[in-house]
């Protein structure tokens, strides 16, 4: 069979872990950091989030909203990153651009930090920001630089490649998955049809009610996604499903956060149960398991 385009990937583990972090501390509390998450969830942002099985999941969204939010907070450091051949006197790039260079987005850095203003300056220009050698001067030139930026191909794709390793790391981590889920649901219960524009009608059509998305089966990569990272086994019980890998029934395919409570149709709110466990949990919300069988 020959291998579809984007099978796979090839990870560099720019920040991977330190943006996993924050969207693994902002999921464990969203509420604290409601401010941050405006962009996503005022002005309709849910609606993004409730076509069903979207390959850009709630959680591909989720890691974009944040490790652009990380990389942008840059202009007020800046946080610099040493480049160039010559290690005692280099030229100071933003991690942005370390981090296009290290994906291969681009050959060389887009922009180098301007030099800060000589110790001592001009007398009396220290405070005034409008002076091109104020104090303000290094800041606003990245300010500016990473405006400009956010609206061209290359920052969408290193966007892109840096959601999808930190979606590959966070993927097994069902307990900040269902938190995410959880948060989101907040909003999808909010959904009301009359909110809807006309650009919108179509999205009435997902509901079964107001605030309860309809039920969808999961397609195939879904499932299949679903199925190998909690390994055929029942996520709960630990019972094994793998023979049933072809007849498995959408019913082993568990909502975290049904959808009878605002849970989405997406692939990061699901989990593998055996009938047993699932109908033992119905309509509840619970913790989904954090056992994890060892890789050997
Ligand atoms: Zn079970």
């Amino acid at each position: 069979m020959r291998a579809k385009k984007n099978e796979w990937l090839t990870h560099e583990y720019f920040r991977t872990y330190r943006i996993a972090n924050a969207v693994d501390t902002i999921m464990r509390d969203p509420f604290s950091h409601l401010r941050h998450l405006e962009g996503l969830t005022v002005n309709d942002g849910i609606y993004d989030f409730l076509p069903h099985w979207q390959k850009d999941s709630a959680l591909h969204k989720f890691i974009r909203y944040v490790a652009d939010e990380i990389l942008m907070n840059d202009t007020d450091g800046p946080t610099r990153v040493p480049f160039g051949p010559d290690p005692v006197h280099p030229d100071w790039i933003l991690p942005v651009d370390a981090a296009m260079l290290q994906y291969g987005i681009i050959d060389e850095p887009l922009f180098f930090i301007p030099d800060e203003p000589a110790p001592g300056g001009t007398p009396g220009s220290a405070s005034d920001a409008s002076e091109p050698n104020g104090p303000y001067h290094v800041v606003n030139a990245c300010y500016d630089y990473l405006l400009n930026l956010r609206w061209t191909q290359v920052y969408e794709d290193l966007m892109s490649r840096i959601t999808d390793e930190v979606f590959y790391v966070m993927f097994l981590n069902r307990r900040a998955l269902a938190n995410l889920n959880q948060f989101l649901s907040g909003y999808v219960e909010e959904v009301t049809s009359d909110g809807f524009n006309a650009d919108e009608a179509s999205l009435a059509d997902l509901f079964v009610r107001d605030g309860e998305l309809k039920r969808v089966r999961p397609t195939m990569w879904a499932r299949r996604a679903v199925f190998y990272r909690d390994r055929g086994r029942c996520t709960s019980c630990g019972t094994d499903l793998s023979g049933l890998i072809d007849t498995l029934s959408v019913g082993n395919y568990d909502h975290m956060v049904p959808l009878a409570r605002g849970g989405l149709n997406d692939v990061t709110n699901l989990q593998l149960l055996c009938e047993n466990c699932n109908s033992k949990k119905s309509d509840n919300i619970e913790d989904p398991s954090n056992r994890y069988r060892r890789w050997y």
